[in-house]
């Protein structure tokens, strides 16, 4: 008997290696210590960040190079064997040239290139980072995104300002704290009822996306809401019908600009109609694994433009690309393809 399918390799964005030593935050001599050995992570109004060309990690930069101790605007990311690794903004410098390279949802996509250095975006190259790469990039997106958005006391509109480097911050009049907000979305794969893991899953498309995108249904958690309450909202909203036998698979930050994605996987009468959402669900229908299976082995196949070729499902009705390298929503059905029924 087959057992329920599980993620089988940790989505690429969850990876991390860094101590985020959070003791550190509140102890600002043992950081300014410190600060002469640590690296910076620099992020571009974009949200990009170098690397060298065809290399996994990080092009780090020196933290002398941007003064004595940390410049009001540095955020501590956390350690990682015997070196501090902060963030702080910067772009691209000199006379940077555009790149053709692979970009999210596998889409080619034009980047600055200078000094043997690309400018990526964690979306599109999280899964090419090693482990301590994806780990930091993540971290520092998510907290560049949360300092954009809270630059105002959302109590009385005065400006604030970054304390415990980077981790929280302070109305300058009425002294309120706001700390780094993530907001939930659930992301569920919902399989047929015959047998343990079923043979068919729904797949939907939302307008908005590129032709032959499709992947499992996703919604933000409500106020006062369950998880389970929220899967089974979404997906009657979305599609028009009911799931059962909720399990929770895995998480993933997803900074884009403040989500953790919260993967489970349900069951649903694969005989009942679905009924897209208007306006926010294009089509939705079920997809065989060995389809699945065929959209994986073909994932990597690109044309001569570079552009992913589609795999056809639905017996041929269809063609699909695969959610991006990056997604969990990919490593959910990756699990759910080599499963046995
Ligand atoms: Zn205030």
């Amino acid at each position: 008997m087959s057992s329920p399918f599980q993620l089988d390799s940790l989505p690429t964005l969850s990876r991390s290696t860094v101590d985020r030593q959070e003791a550190l935050r509140s102890n600002p001599e043992r950081l300014l210590t410190r600060w002469p050995n640590a690296r910076v992570v620099l992020l571009d109004d974009t949200g990009r960040t170098p690397v060298r060309e065809g290399e996994s990690s990080l092009a780090t930069r020196k933290a002398l190079g941007f003064g004595d101790e940390p410049p009001a605007d540095a955020v501590f990311l956390g350690e990682f064997e015997g070196v501090d690794y902060w963030s702080l903004p910067g772009s691209p410098e000199g006379d940077p040239v555009t790149v053709r390279m692979q970009g999210s949802w596998g889409i080619v996509e034009e980047v600055p290139r200078v000094d043997g250095e690309i400018w990526v975006e964690l979306r599109g190259y999280g899964d090419r980072l090693d482990d301590t790469s994806a780990g930091l990039f993540t971290t520092a997106q998510a907290l560049r995104n949360w300092r954009r958005q809270a630059r105002f006391c959302t109590r009385d509109g005065s400006p604030t300002h970054l304390t415990q480097f980077g981790w929280a911050s302070k109305c300058e009049k009425c002294e309120r704290e706001e700390y780094p907000r993530t907001d939930g979305a659930v992301i569920c794969l919902v399989h047929d009822d015959s047998g343990v893991n079923g043979e068919h899953v729904l797949l939907a498309r939302q307008p908005v996306w590129p032709p032959g995108r499709y992947s499992v249904l996703a919604g933000f958690v409500e106020a006062g809401e369950s998880l389970e309450g929220c899967v089974q909202r979404e997906i009657l909203e979305e599609v028009g019908i009911d799931v059962h036998g909720i399990r929770y698979l895995g998480s993933q930050p997803w900074p884009f600009p403040r989500s953790i994605m919260l993967g489970f996987t349900a069951r649903a009468d694969m005989s009942a109609t679905l009924i897209p959402a208007d306006g926010e669900i294009e089509e939705a229908l079920w997809v065989s694994r060995a389809e699945v299976r065929a959209a994986f082995a073909n994932s990597e196949v690109r044309d001569a433009d570079g552009e992913l070729i589609p795999t056809p499902i639905a017996g041929g009705t269809r063609t699909m690309i695969l959610p991006g390298n990056s997604s969990i929503a990919r490593v959910m059905l990756d699990a759910w393809s080599h499963a046995e029924p």
